[in-house]
């Protein structure tokens, strides 16, 4: 099985803590990238040759902002040259304020039957001065368009101004909709370069002890509302998890196409570049964009699993890892192991991190990939 993620990098306008490869003035090169990324989809088939694609994810950017005959154009070349499975998870990452009917009638055409919707906050003051192009009732207008589809929703923890109540009230209206399956929430970073790193050096952000308590707190009310936590940022109703997402924590192949595009096949590691025109003038010239590769050794494919699969709640399984690596995880990782013992919870079948230190799981997982 491999997945397979398209990368949209337009958006309408650039959030203030946002360093994604997103280009809010170039939508007038959508024409000539998107042909140019079918291109890419059309060479890069030979390197799937043989694998099934089991999950496809349209990410951003804000794949919802440009003309839905893109999507539509990408998924028509992925279904000509790859082998899709017919059960595919096909995921379309939304903004609340750039869907409308048409355009979902082009998604369900092009066969997209899940939506990631970036609500992040349910108070339009404060989606205001991170400058989203959204309001709350843009989120439930969205929502309610989109009644029926399996639905995960962005929520985080850390806008400037926000309390625990504001995250729990973004929480509650989130999950209010049955379509709701999953739920992601992140903390906010404030990355170098951006208009919030000004307000977190200013100490205008919450402290990391603030986020944790509420972080805490958001897990204990997703729990009360039936959704698990399976990955430290990632909550599910039963059986609804992102298998797009699993598949990179379980190290599993995958294929990224477009700007700033990550992949991982066949052992190695390569990424394309962030530059629109960059991009385009490869692919014109009949070439790929990629600015880095690299072959993982077996030293580092074995740190690399053991980081990716505690991150989540199902840990690892010592028969698929021997499975894996024809070796012995306890043996293999008798150091680190024996160092964090505490904070593990170590059955006959698995090891995993703890559900209390799953938050703080960053020093424990240096240990694991520099074994
Ligand atoms: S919508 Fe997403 S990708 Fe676009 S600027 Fe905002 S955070 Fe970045």
């Amino acid at each position: 099985m491999a997945g397979l993620y398209i990368h949209v990098p337009f958006c309408k306008s650039k959030c203030t803590y946002c360093d994604f490869c997103s280009y809010p003035s170039e939508i007038q090169k959508a024409e000539l990238y998107f042909a140019c990324l079918y291109k890419e989809l059309k060479h890069r088939a030979q390197q799937l040759k043989g694998k099934v694609i089991k999950t496809i994810y349209f990410g951003g950017g804000t794949p919802s902002f440009v003309e839905p005959k893109y999507i539509y154009g990408a998924l028509k070349q992925i279904y000509t040259c790859f082998n899709v499975s017919k059960e595919a998870e096909i995921t379309l990452e939304v903004n609340p304020g750039t869907i409308d009917e048409s355009k979902l009638k082009v998604y369900k055409n092009a066969g997209i039957n899940r939506f990631s919707i970036g609500l992040q906050s349910a108070n339009s003051e404060t989606l205001r001065i991170v400058n989203r192009i959204h309001n709350v009732e843009d989120f439930k207008n969205a929502v309610t368009l989109l009644k029926g589809f399996n639905l995960s929703i962005d929520v985080m923890i850390g806008l400037p101004g926000e309390t625990q109540e504001d995250v729990i009230n973004s929480l509650e209206l989130a999950t209010s909709f049955s379509s709701v399956k999953h739920i992601s929430l992140y903390a906010l970073k404030a990355e170098e370069g951006t208009p919030m790193f000004t307000k977190y050096l200013n100490g205008e952000l919450l402290s990391d002890d603030e986020v944790a308590s509420i972080y805490e707190a958001s897990c204990k009310y997703l729990s009360q509302k039936g959704f698990n936590r399976y990955e430290v940022s990632n909550f599910c109703k039963e059986g609804f998890h992102s298998r797009h997402n699993l598949n990179y924590w379980k190290r599993g192949e995958y294929l990224g196409v477009g700007v700033g595009a990550s992949s991982f096949l066949d052992g190695k590691r390569f990424t394309n570049t962030e530059s629109i025109d960059e991009y385009t003038k490869c692919l014109l010239s009949n070439k790929f964009a990629e600015v880095f590769i690299e072959e993982v050794n077996l030293e580092d494919a074995k740190g690399e699993y053991a980081m990716l699969a505690l991150r989540t709640s199902f840990g690892i399984n010592f028969n698929e890892y021997k499975k894996e690596f024809e070796s012995d995880f306890l043996v293999d990782f008798s150091e680190p192991i024996k160092k964090n013992r505490a904070y593990l919870d170590i059955s006959e079948s698995t090891i995993k991190i703890k559900d209390e230190y799953l938050y703080v799981q960053n020093s424990i997982l240096v240990d694991f990939i520099n074994f």
